[in-house]
């Protein structure tokens, strides 16, 4: 089948909630990937992120197929050889007390939101119903009702009402408006992105996070941080909070926690907000299975022993340093953390965002435009040396052809 035909098959058949660039993959190694006519890509999306520890990443496929074996799906009715050993793992590794394990990213902040309400009311001492979420403009968390609730993009709410009350909106890397927020008695914590991801890589200014943690702190705020997408490497240090050495109270992780060869996420806090949530209050048929377990011990594994988040600090500022040096009038800024960085395009002769990346993927990288004028670029964090440069090499060329 050529490429067109696979393309048209996902169009009849499949509904149309995403605007892929037409490439039809079929393989991937670390960071590459091949399409179905065999033309190898550099992957610089990493599906969001997914895949920091690179594309079938040896050992973990060799964890899966292990332990695919042996056991793969108890649900929580039972327990299971495994999931303390996960559990012990990833909560010593993070210091918590206890872990929450769920699927995809959207489930893991629905659980961080129900465990600061339940904790807003045993704990806090919030009359019933009353408790507020403040969360930030420009947020991506997910997708269910209650996440696009407090989303400011319309395309992600449109038509989507009633939606859920209880969170109050303040802008992203706004000390001022925080404190003033976290004023109200009855709001129970502070949901915030690190670096603001799908809005197109908006890093805070230094000290935010130390700042909004200490308010949040003061004030008997549950400070929460969703590293979905920020975590695990990403940015050149484990957890992104670790730039600014602040410990959360509830952190989300996802994605990156299975290498993007399964959906695990998990919620991290300790027992005064975990223990909040009784037997049969919460939970996932899926959570905490024992595939997904042994998956995330190997790939949390993986990217400590192959130094992933070192390296993502010395590739991005390669990155950084070489796509600032070009000289496009199409580039208007170059920003990011370690390898999660993104280039806002100027469109020039009607030529935008989606134009480059066309041509960057005829010329052998894959990357996706956010919101129509910023670039997201998020290789694998096993890249080396010498695949930055041949991959910064291609998206030279690519300017110089605007
Ligand atoms: N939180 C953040 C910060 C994200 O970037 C994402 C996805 O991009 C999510 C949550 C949702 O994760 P999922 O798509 O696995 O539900």
């Amino acid at each position: 089948m050529k490429s067109q035909e696979f393309i048209s098959r996902e169009d009849q058949y499949g509904a149309h909630n995403y605007h892929p660039l037409p490439v039809v993959l079929e393989r991937g190694e670390g960071v590459y990937v091949w399409d179905v006519d065999g033309k190898r890509y550099f992957d610089f999306l990493s599906s969001y992120s997914a895949v920091n520890q690179g594309h079938c990443h040896p050992g973990i496929i060799s964890t899966l197929i292990e332990q695919s074996k042996i056991l793969t799906l108890t649900s929580r009715a039972f327990y299971n050889n495994v999931l303390g050993e996960y559990e012990e793992y990833i909560t010593k590794l993070f210091g918590f007390q206890k872990v929450l394990p769920m699927n995809t990213g959207a489930e893991a902040v629905e659980t961080a939101l129900k465990l600061a309400r339940k904790w807003a009311y045993l704990k806090k001492g919030i009359p019933q119903d009353q408790a507020k979420i403040i969360t930030c403009e420009g947020n991506f968390h997910g997708r269910t009702i209650t996440i696009v609730t407090f989303s400011t993009d319309p395309d992600a709410r449109k038509d989507y009402g009633p939606f859920t009350p209880g969170f109050i909106t303040i802008p992203y890397n706004n000390i001022d408006a925080l404190k003033e927020a976290v004023n109200d008695p009855d709001v129970a914590a502070f949901l915030v992105e690190p670096i603001q991801g799908e809005a197109g890589v908006f890093v805070p200014d230094d000290g935010f996070l130390k700042k909004a943690y200490d308010i949040c702190k003061a004030s008997n705020v549950l400070f929460i941080a969703d590293e979905v997408q920020t975590g695990l490497a990403r940015t050149g240090k484990m957890l992104a909070c670790d730039h600014e050495n602040i410990h959360p109270d509830m952190l989300i992780l996802g994605k990156a926690l299975s290498g993007g060869v399964l959906p695990v996420s998990a919620v991290l806090a300790d027992d005064y907000i975990m223990l909040t949530i009784k037997p049969g209050e919460h939970g996932s048929t899926f959570g905490g299975n024992p595939l997904a377990c042994k998956v995330a011990i190997t790939s949390l594994k993986v990217l400590l022993d192959e130094k992933l988040a070192e390296n993502a600090a010395a590739m991005g500022k390669i990155f950084r340093d070489e796509i600032t040096s070009i000289k496009s009038d199409m580039i208007e800024l170059v920003r990011g953390k370690g390898l999660l960085n993104a280039v806002v395009i100027k469109p020039k002769e009607g030529k935008t965002a989606w134009d480059v990346c066309l041509a960057m993927k005829d010329n052998g990288l894959i990357a996706k435009p956010t919101h129509g004028h910023i670039i997201r670029f998020a290789p694998p964090l096993v890249i080396n040396k010498d695949q930055m440069y041949e991959a910064i090499g291609i998206i030279k060329d690519t300017f110089r052809q605007f």
